[in-house]
């Protein structure tokens, strides 16, 4: 993790985000390094949420014109204007004759209920862990959950998100059918079926903010 280290004759450490999403650490004089960085590592999770959410509010929304790009599985596809009322998708670019938020927001779920769901049935049969019923939401803060009595939520903009992603979130979810905590066990049984779940797990902390952007 990149920073700037300030130092001067306070007592404590303190870490702050500026306006360019950048750690800024203000430290004692004589503190040493491995000690700073210790403390950065600590914090990783408040500074990683912290500068993502400044991070977010630069990114532009949308136009909803010819040309724009829209995510589809993590790839980035152009809008072009076609004389056809529905919104389509040919593996190159979207078309219809205009877009908007609400018939993109339709589309995404369409096409995930189409290829998510078919793997959240693969994971639960596969590895029996079966869930009682799914509905897809759009929800600023969750990617998915589980209930106690095995109802599961999915997040339908990770349809935007590269098919691994997809895949990690399902089998999170599905592994809490079994483990309602994120125990050591848990883990493990995530582990089981994602082997690079860390990989995953981490790219949505890092780039969930821009599933978001609509
Ligand atoms: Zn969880």
């Amino acid at each position: 993790m990149n920073y700037q280290l300030i130092r001067s004759k306070r007592k404590t450490l303190g870490l702050q985000i500026n306006s360019n999403a950048e750690l800024i650490v203000r430290a004692p004089n004589r503190l040493s390094v491995k000690k700073i960085e210790q403390f950065i590592e600590e914090k990783s999770s408040w500074i990683k949420e912290k500068s993502n959410s400044i991070k977010a509010k630069d990114v532009q929304k949308p136009s909803y014109k010819e040309g724009e790009n829209f995510l589809y599985l993590g790839g980035l596809y152009p809008f072009t204007i076609q004389s056809s009322k529905n919104l389509s998708f040919n593996g190159i670019s979207f078309s219809a004759e205009q877009i908007n938020k609400d018939e993109l927001l339709k589309w995404y779920k369409i096409a995930f209920k189409s290829i998510a769901i078919p793997r959240l049935d693969y994971y639960a049969d596969t590895f029996s862990l079966p869930y009682q019923q799914v509905r897809l939401k759009t929800q600023k803060t969750l990617w998915g959950s589980c209930s106690g009595t095995n109802n599961i939520n999915l997040n339908y903009l990770l349809i935007r998100a590269p098919m691994d992603i997809i895949d990690y979130v399902i089998v999170h979810e599905l592994a809490h059918t079994k483990i309602k905590n994120h125990s050591k066990d848990f883990w493990q049984l995530v582990e089981s079926i994602l082997p690079e779940y860390k990989a995953s797990k981490s790219w949505l902390k890092d780039n969930g903010y821009k599933l978001h952007n609509l």
